[in-house]
């Protein structure tokens, strides 16, 4: 296992950079500023975690660098097109085709079940695709263990189900990149660790993902843990690619860097 606390760098080149990101909320008096200038770049295929206090701007980078929200300042390009420069419209096709979003809370329709939840937005993204969009949804239901609730009412599953539903959702148009904002944030240790053995297995198709958690035994799972402190980031470290049978050494290796941090 390698562990060291270089930066990752962009020698491969990335298919996220976010420059320069600063994010003042105008709606507060005194106005709010969140994010002082962050710079972070995710490369093809990493699984990347935000970690940083509550209220140190987790959520607010992850909405800014995914197209939920634009920043005050900055650029944020994905394959190097900025997306600053983009409008509502343009946005929200980008949103809807190229990235892939989870939360904690899984957002579904009570009167869909399962599989419709999932199909509804690859179909809006993909209209002229339909069989093609339905064979991929059906074959990730399989790849995530749920296929076999596929017809259920989205209130007759259980909550590890239902966030391995919103997984499924969430990579049924092939996103450029999974965003995941505290995932696990509602679920008990054991239905987390489904989850996470889940998105593991979605890092390891191949799917970049960016995910905001402040559970260190979630952000173990990661090749990169990067922290943020008063909007900036203040440290990042490699933890290199996950092994089931390093899990402990790497939590406790990341536990103490982020105590180092003040976490
Ligand atoms: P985290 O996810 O790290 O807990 P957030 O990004 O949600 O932090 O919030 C960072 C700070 O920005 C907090 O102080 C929060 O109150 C503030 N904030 C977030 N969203 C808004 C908003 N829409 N308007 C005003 N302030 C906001
Ligand atoms: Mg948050």
């Amino acid at each position: 296992m390698t562990i060291t606390n270089q930066g990752t760098g962009a020698a491969q080149g990335s298919v996220l950079a976010a420059h320069g990101i600063e994010k003042t909320f105008f709606t507060t008096t005194p106005p709010a500023k969140v994010l002082n200038g962050i710079n972070l770049e995710v490369r093809p295929g990493e699984f990347t975690v935000v970690m940083g206090a509550s209220g140190s701007g987790k959520s607010t980078l992850l909405y800014c660098i995914s197209g939920m929200d634009r920043p005050t300042e900055g650029t944020v390009k994905l394959d190097g097109r900025d997306l600053t420069s983009f409008n509502n419209k343009q946005m929200s096709k980008v949103r809807l085709e190229e990235m892939g979003f989870i939360f904690q809370q899984a957002y579904f329709l009570d009167n869909l079940n399962v599989r419709d939840n999932i199909l509804l937005p690859a179909l809006k993204a993909q209209p002229r695709e339909r069989a093609k969009v339905e064979a991929r949804v059906d074959a990730l239901l399989k790849r995530f263990g749920i296929d076999h609730i596929a017809n259920h009412g989205v209130t007759q599953v259980s909550g590890g189900q239902l966030q391995r539903a919103s997984i499924c959702r969430a990579l049924a148009t092939e996103p450029k990149v999974l965003f995941a904002d505290e995932p696990t944030g509602a679920l008990n240790a054991s239905t987390s660790e489904e989850v996470m053995n889940a998105l593991v297995d979605v890092h390891r198709d191949g799917t970049t993902v960016v995910m905001v958690t402040h559970d260190p035994a979630c952000a173990a799972r990661a090749d990169r843990v990067v922290y943020l402190r008063d909007g900036l980031v203040v440290d990042e470290v490699a933890l290199g690619p996950w092994t089931h049978e390093h899990s402990e050494q790497r939590s406790d290796f990341l536990l103490g860097w982020l105590r180092d941090h003040g976490f």
